[in-house]
């Protein structure tokens, strides 16, 4: 429990590696002998001698926030061995996408109804207002979390009157 608060414990890594942590050890002030998970992980990934190596060819002010970087890197490959971070950065992507098109649609649903507002005599309350709640729906279903339902919505409030493409040309000769 207080073994950390001797001056001459070895750093995570190096009682890992089971050789003496000198003064000058390059690992020391970034894995702790509290958190040995975090050498163990950069370890099993990247290999000790990469991530001294890594250490010593950048600056020193930049070294922890490398050593943030590859310990996330690493738990996040030792997680998913074949996506890595990948895997949430795409996530997220995908999350930013959904989002700008939701903006996208609540801000020209604001400009209709605004407008709307200006000149609310103009515009025939029936279609106007069917046509935002059709507007309205696809966005609902299309939105991050129903992502893989959106196409449902879509096809039976707007293919309906076309009748089955895909049954027309299957019903003729082959
Ligand atoms: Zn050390």
């Amino acid at each position: 429990m207080a073994s950390s608060s001797y001056s001459n414990s070895p750093c995570a890594a190096c009682k890992f590696l089971r050789r003496k942590c000198l003064p000058e050890c390059v690992f020391a002030p970034y894995f702790p002998p509290e958190e040995p998970h975090k050498f163990i992980n950069v370890h099993r990934v990247f290999g000790a001698s990469n991530v001294s190596k890594i250490l010593n060819e950048i600056l020193p002010h930049q070294r922890e926030d490398a050593v943030n970087s590859l310990a996330y890197e690493a738990e996040a490959r030792l997680k998913d061995p074949v996506y890595g971070s990948v895997r949430v950065i795409s996530v997220l992507q995908r999350q930013i996408l959904m989002l700008q098109k939701e903006l996208e649609a609540t801000n020209a649903d604001l400009m209709r109804y605004t407008s709307n507002e200006h000149s609310a005599h103009a515009i025939p309350s029936m279609d106007g207002s069917s046509i935002i709640d059709h507007h309205q729906q696809y966005y609902q279903h299309g939105g991050w979390a129903n992502f893989g339902n959106q196409n449902i919505g879509m096809s039976s409030d707007y293919y309906n009157d076309e009748g089955d493409g895909p049954c027309e040309s299957g019903n003729g000769s082959m």
